[in-house]
């Protein structure tokens, strides 16, 4: 089977620091692979992403000052007349 490769417009490459270098491919059973055409660099994609994602998505909750009132920054509704 062909692997299609696909250029990432304005990628730059962090092996080299080439831009419009990387391109992105997927083989079947294998992660999405990024590969530096000019320097040889490569970087799998999807598993490695979700793991440095994840921390992200459940920060802790900031906690707040019960002395501080948030403030409004919606517009409360005054009716005119
Ligand atoms: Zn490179």
């Amino acid at each position: 089977m062909t692997v299609r490769k696909r250029f990432i417009a304005g990628a730059v490459c962090p092996g080299c620091g080439e831009q419009d270098k990387l391109v992105v491919y997927l083989q079947e059973g294998e992660a999405e692979t990024r590969e530096c055409v000019a320097c040889g660099f490569t970087e799998k994609m999807g598993s490695d992403e979700m793991k440095t994602e994840l921390p992200t998505r459940v920060a802790p909750a900031v906690s707040v000052d019960p002395g501080v009132k948030p403030l409004r920054l919606v517009a409360n509704p005054v009716s005119k007349g």
